[in-house]
């Protein structure tokens, strides 16, 4: 996948479901496949759960895309017993390759804080149950964060924090316990300076990057409905943060999603 001239890129976090591409992700799609991003991890997170639906039914349509499903804690509160039935069936799903995005935010508090705890600690016994690892959605809430991966033991599973907007500190103690640092669209922010601190000094094998789109995008197109294909500006501002070639960070982040999920990198 890919042209010889350009590495290709994986967005490693995006959302493609018809709550946000009514019309259906074959565009988009076609946009990212022609700048360079060769696979998708589409999120399967929502309301209700269409989302994860959706997410793995695309994930079995299309060779370049993969799925996660899993309960966001904005939705911690209004998921039925039946909804996390389905969850951890659709979680056993060959092509569901983490569980996600999952965890705490305290920034909009949809859901009270006890019940975003339970349902996140719930969440990581699931992915040890499924045998795969996590994506974590944290906001405002660093401490109960680390707090609940160290209690509930969840290096046995790692993963990915997903649009990391923590700090040095965090970073480290998140890789510490086998999770990988996702920059999104923010590193590109000239005010960011904490998360261009950590993505100075990561580790070159533990980084990776993604869009988060429709959310996030980066600058030069800051303001604009994200889509995958804008990945590479994120990809461009870690290279030049980090003072290494273009191509040797879109192949180290390609390298890192890959393993990290278990993603295929053959050729087309
Ligand atoms: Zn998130
Ligand atoms: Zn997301």
């Amino acid at each position: 996948m890919g042209s010889s001239l350009q590495p290709m890129l994986i967005d490693s976090h995006c959302h493609l479901d018809p709550a946000y591409l009514p019309a259906g992700p074959g565009d988009v799609l076609t946009r990212a496949r022609a700048a360079g991003v060769g696979l998708f991890v589409c999120i399967g997170v929502g309301r209700d759960l269409g989302a994860a639906r959706a997410a793995v039914a695309l994930a079995g349509a299309r060779k370049e895309v993969f799925a996660t499903v899993g309960v966001h804690p904005h939705d911690a509160a209004t998921t039925d017993e039946r909804g996390f039935e389905e969850i951890a069936r659709l979680a056993r799903e060959p092509r569901v390759v983490a569980i996600g995005e999952i965890g705490l935010d305290y920034h909009y508090d949809h859901s009270p804080r006890d019940v975003q705890k339970a349902v996140f600690r719930r969440m990581i016994a699931l992915a040890r149950e499924a045998g795969k690892p996590i994506v974590i959605h944290t906001r405002s809430a660093p401490a109960d964060t680390l707090a609940i991966l160290e209690e509930e033991d969840a290096r046995d599973v790692g993963g990915i924090i997903h649009c990391f907007s923590e700090d040095r500190a965090f970073a480290e103690r998140a890789l510490a316990l086998d999770f990988d640092l996702s920059f999104s669209g923010i590193l590109t922010f000239k005010n960011a300076h904490a998360i261009r601190e950590a993505a100075r000094f990561a580790p070159a094998d533990r980084i990776l990057v993604e869009t988060d789109s429709p959310f996030l995008a980066p600058v030069p197109l800051r303001g604009k409905t994200c889509e995958p294909a804008y990945i590479v500006h994120t990809a461009r501002c870690l290279a030049e943060l980090r003072g290494q070639p273009f191509d040797e960070v879109a192949r180290q982040t390609t390298a890192n999603a890959a393993k990290r999920l278990g993603l295929p990198l053959q050729s087309d």
